[in-house]
């Protein structure tokens, strides 16, 4: 899995799932850089080190986007992987959902992946391929109840990862997706930890939706998705594209069994 010298741009590479990509990319000599809306402080020593650039970038909106990309192929003269990570939740009923909300978690989840693909095909289509991979969810695969919108948004972006992979696949340019959860010591699962009543029994439901999860007595970690990115991104999947690879411990395959 030689990923050395090759470039990477890694939205929402901050935090959880994105971060622990774009550190696994960089100590694999992947030159890595990160569009994120918050630039942590904690990040900042290890990403000097590990010489990942870090910028804000505000996915909702093309033009960003477009700098972001554009500037890694201006520093590096490539653009090898594009990682559409940044996301947010929307844990509401449909009947409680403003317009405005729906645009938030649209725009976060779906547009930009739209924007994201568009491009970085018109580069990686120039250079003589790529490799991008989507972060889904569970909730792409199979709707849920409790977040019908992020579910609709993730759905989405499991449509555009298929079409996108079908109409670049003559240009060598792979488009895959990851659909994980629950995955936790992540903004967005500590968020919703952090406002329950009782925070380890909130923690035991994420748990209990997993059947794997359940069974390690633990939440996935964000490495364990970042891990089947790197695959995904590797020359060891230079024939897979379309596909969305379930990280979520048989979540989504249906009724889990009983455990104890
Ligand atoms: P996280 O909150 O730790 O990471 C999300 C990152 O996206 C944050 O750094 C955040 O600042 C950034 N972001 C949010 N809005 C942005 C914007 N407009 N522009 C740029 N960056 C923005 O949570 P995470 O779980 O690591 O989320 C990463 C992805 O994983 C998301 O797409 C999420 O939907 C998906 N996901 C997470 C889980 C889970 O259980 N945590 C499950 C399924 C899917």
């Amino acid at each position: 899995m030689q990923l050395a010298g090759r470039t990477a741009v890694v939205t929402g590479g901050e935090s959880g799932i994105g971060r622990a990509t774009a550190r696994l990319l960089a100590r694999a000599g992947v030159r890595v850089f990160v569009g994120d809306v918050q630039l942590l402080p904690e990040n900042r020593d290890e990403y000097q080190q590990l010489g990942i650039a870090s910028r804000f970038c505000d996915v909702r909106t093309e033009e960003p986007i477009r700098q972001l990309i554009d500037d890694a192929v201006a520093a590096t003269g490539r653009l090898d992987i594009l990682v559409n990570n940044a996301g947010i939740a929307m844990v509401k009923p449909i009947i409680e959902v403003s317009e405005s909300d729906w645009d938030a978690c649209m725009d976060t989840n779906v547009k930009s992946a739209f924007f994201g693909c568009k491009h970085a095909v018109k580069h990686m289509r120039r250079l003589g391929g790529g490799s991008i991979v989507n972060t889904a969810s569970n909730a792409g695969l199979l709707p849920r109840a409790h977040d019908p919108v992020y579910s609709i948004s993730k759905q989405a972006l499991v449509g555009l990862t298929k079409s996108l992979a079908l109409c670049h696949s003559m240009d060598r340019i792979r488009i895959n997706a990851v659909c994980p959860g629950p995955v936790g010591e992540t903004g967005m699962v500590n968020a919703d930890l952090d406002q329950a009543v009782d925070r380890d029994a909130a923690a035991r439901k994420y748990i209990a939706a997993s059947p794997l999860a359940q069974a390690w007595g633990r939440m996935i970690a964000p490495e364990e998705v970042a891990e089947s990115i790197f695959y995904l991104v590797s020359d060891a999947a230079l024939m897979v594209t379309g596909t969305c690879i379930a990280i979520d411990g048989g979540k989504s395959l249906g009724v889990p069994p009983s455990v104890g």
